[in-house]
């Protein structure tokens, strides 16, 4: 990153994950609203990143594409249920080393660091008028299975280019800060840069559990009935327990979902599944207990887990914003018009979809 930094040929970029914008000041004596994700840009341009943008963004994609996925399995009754949720590189590694028969449940969506870093190889590229090969994408992630992730070789366009170059941690980035002396308490908020650094309360929450299921659900509706809920009309699946279920009618479809978090907790679910125990059309799964805001990449406090005080911060801005749906971001509604035509469409599939068989576990064979 240092390197990129002090390359003045490269154009550096960075991505802030939902679950960052409550953690990262920890270390820095910041309170939540100070700890914004305007002052955690600033920093980063104060370091040379030359564009900083939200993860958020394309958190709206990931949903965009998976609720369309969702709800075009469900209405061709194409394969088996429940379709899993895929942004969690923690549990995707899970899923594939001890339950690999249920692989092709696992959506084709690219998790958002990785939808996030294609859109700014091809769409943002073309904005800049630049070759994606210019571009170092860094992401600020709250775990290292983020940086497996962006390993991964299915993980590149069609030449190859990596969508992400480098995953920081939230740790890495506050030694980074500390690491070029700059002191956040003095830094001043900046505008984050546009398109790609406007998300909605729904993207948001996607570093909490449920929130992605939440987000989801919000969107799923409004794309079958063509009319939106009421923005908290699925909040039975918010809050630290390990394994919540709810049932959700949807254009007539009665859906059941569920949510864990924790890898003991879908163990429990995956075994009962099995065993014929349960039936789910849609489950989330995070590895972390509590999701991302608890993710082991984050401000460490000892003997306290801080995931149950960070998630009420995004839960907060949700509440608090204006814009609650994926798809009515204003960006979403610009990169569909402008470049991907519409979800699913031939150029979303190839930039944002992937296979959980296009990499390989250590010993696995194709
Ligand atoms: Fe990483 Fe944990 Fe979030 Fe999964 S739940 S993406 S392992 S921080």
């Amino acid at each position: 990153v240092l390197d990129a930094l002090d390359d003045p040929e490269t154009i550096v970029l960075a991505q802030i994950a939902p679950s960052i914008r409550t953690a990262w000041g920890e270390e820095f004596g910041l309170d939540a609203e100070e700890a914004s994700v305007q002052r955690l840009a600033s920093c980063l341009k104060e370091m040379g990143f030359d564009y900083v943008f939200d993860t958020d963004f394309a958190a709206d994609l990931t949903i965009m594409e998976e609720a369309s996925e969702f709800l075009h399995k469900l209405t061709h009754q194409e394969g088996d249920f429940p379709m899993f949720t895929s942004c969690c590189p923690g549990w995707v590694r899970f899923i594939k080393s001890h339950y690999p028969e249920y692989i092709p449940q696992v959506s084709t969506s690219k998790s958002p660091q990785q939808m996030f870093g294609a859109i700014a190889k091809s769409y943002y590229a073309d904005i800049l008028k630049v070759s994606p090969k210019k571009i170092f994408s860094v992401s600020i992630m709250p775990c290292l299975a983020k940086k497996a992730e962006c390993s991964y070789p299915n993980m590149t366009d069609s030449e190859g280019n990596v969508d992400v170059d480098v995953a920081l941690t939230t740790r890495e980035v506050n030694r980074l800060i500390r690491a070029m002396h700059i002191s956040p308490k003095k830094m001043k908020d900046v505008e984050l840069d546009m398109p790609l650094g406007l998300g909605s309360g729904a993207g948001n929450i996607f570093g909490a559990t449920g929130g992605v299921m939440e987000a989801a659900l919000r969107s799923a509706y409004y794309l079958a009935t063509g009319e939106n809920p009421d923005p908290d009309a699925f909040k039975d699946v918010r809050g630290m327990d390990g394994w919540k279920e709810s049932t959700f009618d949807i254009a007539g479809n009665k859906l059941k979902i569920a949510v864990v978090n924790g890898l003991a907790n879908a163990d429990r679910l995956l075994t009962a599944l099995k065993k014929g125990q349960v039936h789910y059309d849609f489950v989330e799964v995070m590895a972390c207990p509590g999701g991302c805001v608890g993710g082991g990449g984050q401000p460490i406090h000892d003997q306290k887990e801080m995931a149950a005080h960070r998630a009420p911060v995004l839960y907060k801005q949700d509440r608090e914003g204006t814009l609650r749906f994926c798809h009515e971001n204003p960006s979403i509604k610009l990169v569909y018009q402008d470049y991907l035509e519409k979800p699913l469409s031939e150029r979303a599939e190839e930039l944002l979809h992937t296979s959980q068989k296009g990499w390989l576990m250590p010993g696995e064979s194709e």
